[in-house]
Parts: structure tokens; C-alpha cells; sequence
């Protein structure tokens, strides 16, 4: 994974860190030029690779231009200490050297899209044209104070192999404090697959280097390019440029100290070759990458898709159970009088019933009838009758609060009473408060009989449930008993327990 950071925009803000982060880049930038020295057997005009380049790029991309001064020390610094000259030529050379990272950092906003170079093709292509570029101001400002002659393309190269070789490894690892970032490293290098890639590259090239396989002249790299090339498609960008970097300094190492098996490394056109040959696999590598970079970007696109589906899903499901629940709500309920319907009574009947059975408890049904409804209808009209409907229903209710106690419309000016637990002798009187406070409610009824008010009649039955009788033996009771009221001259309440 490629973190960068953006640049700070205000580098005055923390000292302290503007400090630390020059010290840090000074100290590196001696580090990576002692290697590099070392690798090239002390003459830094070898073809080999002047990792400080690699450097200087990452560092400006990862923190701006407040680590410029750091870099421009360890510059002149590493200049004064190898070779001769004043310290103002030195560090006249140093500002040279850096010319590199302030191209890089002028240019890459304008060749790249992201400051990543491994985002895309076109940022990959940006990247290195501004690294070209760079190194060229940088290796001509060199050229000026200090004439290398014919060296000067080779110091390019030089400078180049740097940065291909080491910038993509530095922009790959994770910021400091980036805990996940560093997580996600130290798990990519647990992976045993990267081990045995890493020994296979090692037992190639001591094999060859060691003299076990004296006649055999081959560079090492040809061994090697087929592994990174495994490396750039079944690794992250960050083990493949380790691998690359690992490369970077083999292909360093082997002409000069291990010359044995290249009998004409003393050669500097054959050192020179061997250089841009390194480079041109570099460039075909970091392609590798490119790819294997752009491979997981999409996958991870795919699968965030997916996340996003997932949840998408999860919210319909949810729309659709509290939708679910509220049908089954609405199922339940009368439209017009909003108390249960009868599917929402039978629902009811059905538990009190086994509840009752259980406890054999006494368990009290009761079938309500509007009288005259019909005449009420045709001489009020039937919104006016919904009107009566509705009062009715929200005097019943109120009537009604004890646990399992339920009224539901029934159908038509037909209402049915759930009374569970209750004996005969309390049902009568709560029967009678029913019919006395719908005639209370006084709604004129013209043809409503001697009464002239909204009036019903209402027949209650009670049982214990038990063998012998159903719940429906019950609700035909109850019915039984309305007309009996009905008959018996309306407004009032018949009463009963089962058998009949
Ligand atoms: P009884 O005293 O014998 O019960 O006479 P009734 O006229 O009330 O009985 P009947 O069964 O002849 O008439 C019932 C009337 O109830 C017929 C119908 O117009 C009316 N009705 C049924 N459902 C509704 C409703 O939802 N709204 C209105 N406004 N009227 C309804
Ligand atoms: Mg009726
Ligand atoms: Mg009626």
C-alpha cells in the first residue's frame, strides 16, 4: 500500500518536527551515500546506483520542501567528506544535488494526477519524467561547478537508478505513527511466500557470485527479472520494491566485488551497459507493478461495491420488516373505528380461549348490534351513520381497560366483546354499563323507535371452557342471546352462561 503524505501546508507550525524530520533526512541521506560508496568500491563515478537520488525524490514527495535544507546538508556534507574541494564548492554542489527534489516537487503536480506514481500509467509515466528531468538540472548544475566529462552521462544514470530503485520503496512504507499502515507491512512480511522468494534470490546469486558455477558468465539479473517479475503480480507494491531494491544493490554489488564470474567487469562500457540494462528492467518492473497496483485497486472497488449492495440490502430488509409489521398491524384493525377488526378478535379469542382452558377460568363473549340502523342510515345518511359508528366504537373502548379485555367491530353495526375471567354475576353489570352509556351518549335517532336515541342490544355468554364446548359454541351463544335481546324489544342485555 502507497501512503503519501501531502505536504505541510504551513511548515512553521511545528518546529520541532521541521527539526527532526531534516536531522532524520541528513542522517539518511549519509546512510544511503555510504552504501552507495561502499557498493561502487569507493568511486562514486561507477555505474552503480547513488541511492541518496531514490532519497532526496521520496523525501520531498512525502513531506514538501521543508526537508530540502536537511537533504542540502547531507549533500554537502557527504561531498565534503569524500572527495576534495572547499566547503563552499561543496556546498555550492549540495544546492546542485538538489535541484533534483525541487524539480520533482515543481513538476509532479503538474506531470501527475495523483503523488503517487504507482496510482496509474499516467502518474507512473509523470513521476519518472519529472525524475528525469530533475536528475538532468541536477547532474548539469554538478556539471558546471565540477566538469565530470564523459562521466556525466553515467552519473546520470546513476542518479536515475536511485530513484527508480528506492523512491517507490520509501513512498510504500507507512508514515511514522501510521500504526494499521505498519500493521499492514509487518503482515506482508510475515507471508512465507516472500521468504522463499527472497532465499531463491540470495542461493541465485551466491551460487553464481560464489564461483559454483565458474564457466557460467551470466548476470544474475537474468535470473532474477523472472522472479521479480512473480514478485510485481503476487505481492504488494511494497514487497515487490523491496525486491527491486534487493536487486538494485546485487546488480551493485556483483561487477565489483564479485567479478570473477564477469571477467571483463573492470570494463567501464560493460559497467555502463550493464547500468541502463539494470535501469530499462527497473522501468519493466515498476510497469509490473503498475499493474498488479491497478489489479487491486479495482478489486478493492469491486468489493466496495459490494459492501455498498450489502447494505443496501440490509436497509431494504429493514423498510420491508417494519413495513411487514405494519401491515400486519393494519390487518389487525378496522379502518373506520380504528379498534380491532375481526380477524384481530379471532386472533384474541383464540389465546384467551387456551388461556381460560388452561386456568380453567370463566371466559365471558359478547355479540353488540346498533338497533335500527338501517332506518338510522336511510334517514341520516350513511356518512352520518360512520359518524354514529365511530362514537359508538370509542365509548366501547373506553369502557374497557382489565388485561385481555378487547372489543373489535365484527362486521357492519355489528360489534363482539372479549371479557375474559370474569364470573356471570360481573358480567351482567358491565353488560349494563355498555348499553347505558351508548344510550347515554343521547345521539338523536328520529327513527329509533320510543326511544329516539342511538341504542344496541347486546347478548353475552359465559363458559368455562372445557371438553365438550368450541370457542365457536361460545360466539353462536352470544348471538343467540342478541336476537334474544333483539326480540325481547331492543336496548337492553340477555345474559347466559353455556350450555344454553
Ligand atoms: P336491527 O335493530 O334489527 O339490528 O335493525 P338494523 O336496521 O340495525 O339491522 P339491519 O341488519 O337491517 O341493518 C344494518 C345496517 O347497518 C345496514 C347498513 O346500512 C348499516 N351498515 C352496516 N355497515 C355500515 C357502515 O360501515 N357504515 C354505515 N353508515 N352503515 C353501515
Ligand atoms: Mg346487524
Ligand atoms: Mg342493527
Amino acid at each position: 500500500m502507497v501512503v503519501l503524505l501531502v505536504p505541510s501546508t504551513n511548515p512553521l507550525t511545528s518546529l520541532r518536527r521541521v527539526l527532526s524530520l531534516n536531522l532524520v533526512a541528513l542522517v539518511a541521506y549519509g546512510v544511503l551515500a555510504g552504501l552507495s560508496l561502499t557498493l561502487a568500491g569507493g568511486d562514486a563515478l561507477v555505474p552503480g546506483i547513488w541511492f541518496p537520488s531514490g532519497l532526496m525524490v521520496a523525501f520531498a514527495l512525502r513531506s514538501g520542501p521543508t526537508v530540502l535544507p536537511g537533504l542540502w546538508l547531507g549533500a554537502s556534507l557527504v561531498g565534503a567528506l569524500s572527495s576534495p574541494g572547499s566547503l563552499g564548492l561543496h556546498a555550492a554542489l549540495g544546492l546542485a544535488t538538489c535541484l533534483e527534489p525541487m524539480a520533482v516537487l515543481l513538476l509532479a503536480p503538474r506531470l501527475m494526477r495523483s503523488r503517487d506514481p504507482l496510482e496509474s500509467l499516467h502518474d507512473f509515466a509523470g513521476f519518472y519524467s519529472a525524475a528525469a528531468i530533475g536528475v538532468a538540472l541536477s547532474v548539469g548544475a554538478i556539471g558546471l561547478l565540477q566538469p565530470a566529462g564523459p562521466y556525466a552521462l553515467l552519473s546520470f544514470i546513476l542518479h536515475l537508478a536511485g530513484v527508480l530503485s528506492l523512491t517507490p520503496l520509501l513512498l510504500a512504507l507507512p508514515e511514522p505513527g501510521d500504526r494499521a499502515g505498519l500493521q499492514r507491512l509487518v503482515a506482508e512480511l510475515r507471508r512465507p511466500d516472500w521468504w522463499a522468494l527472497l532465499l531463491a534470490i540470495t542461493l541465485s546469486t551466491l551460487l553464481i557470485n560464489g564461483g559454483f558455477v565458474p564457466t557460467l558468465s551470466l548476470s544474475p539479473l537474468a535470473l532474477l527479472f523472472p522472479l521479480l517479475l512473480v514478485a510485481g503480480f503476487r505481492f504488494s507494491p511494497a514487497a515487490a520494491t523491496g525486491l527491486n531494491l534487493l536487486a538494485a544493490m546485487l546488480q551493485t554489488w556483483f561487477p565489483f566485488i564479485g567479478s570473477e564470474a564477469l571477467p571483463t567487469s573492470g570494463d567501464l562500457l560493460l559497467r555502463s551497459f550493464m547500468g541502463r540494462l539494470f535501469c530499462g528492467m527497473l522501468v519493466m518492473v515498476q510497469m509490473v507493478l503498475v499493474t498488479n497496483q491497478q489489479h487491486r485497486r479495482m478489486r478493492a472497488g469491486l468489493e466496495q461495491q459490494a459492501r455498498r449492495l450489502e447494505e443496501v440490502v440490509a436497509a431494504r430488509t429493514q423498510d420491508l420488516t417494519v413495513a411487514n409489521a405494519r401491515l400486519e398491524l393494519l390487518s389487525h384493525q378496522d379502518t373506520l373505528t380504528g379498534i380491532p377488526n375481526r380477524r384481530g378478535f379471532q386472533r384474541t379469542f383464540a389465546a384467551e380461549w387456551q388461556r381460560a382452558l388452561r386456568h380453567q377460568l370463566p371466559l365471558t363473549v359478547g355479540m353488540l348490534d346498533v338497533d335500527h340502523f338501517k332506518a338510522y342510515n336511510d334517514h341520516y345518511g350513511h356518512p352520518a351513520g360512520d359518524r354514529c359508528l365511530e362514537r359508538i366504537a370509542a365509548v366501547l373502548a373506553a369502557s374497557l381497560g382489565r388485561p385481555g379485555e378487547l372489543i373489535a367491530r365484527y362486521g357492519g353495526e355489528e360489534f363482539v366483546v372479549l371479557l375474559p375471567g370474569l364470573p356471570l354475576e360481573a358480567v351482567g353489570p358491565l353488560g349494563e354499563r355498555f348499553r347505558s352509556s351508548i344510550h347515554g351518549l343521547a345521539l338523536t335517532h328520529a327513527r329509533g323507535g320510543s326511544e329516539g336515541v342511538v341504542t344496541i342490544s347486546l347478548g353475552l355468554a359465559t363458559a368455562v371452557p372445557r371438553d365438550g364446548i368450541t370457542p365457536e359454541e361460545l360466539l353462536a351463544a352470544a348471538d343467540t342471546l342478541l336476537y334474544r335481546a333483539k326480540d325481547e324489544g331492543r336496548n337492553r342485555v340477555c345474559l347466559a352462561s353455556l350450555p344454553l
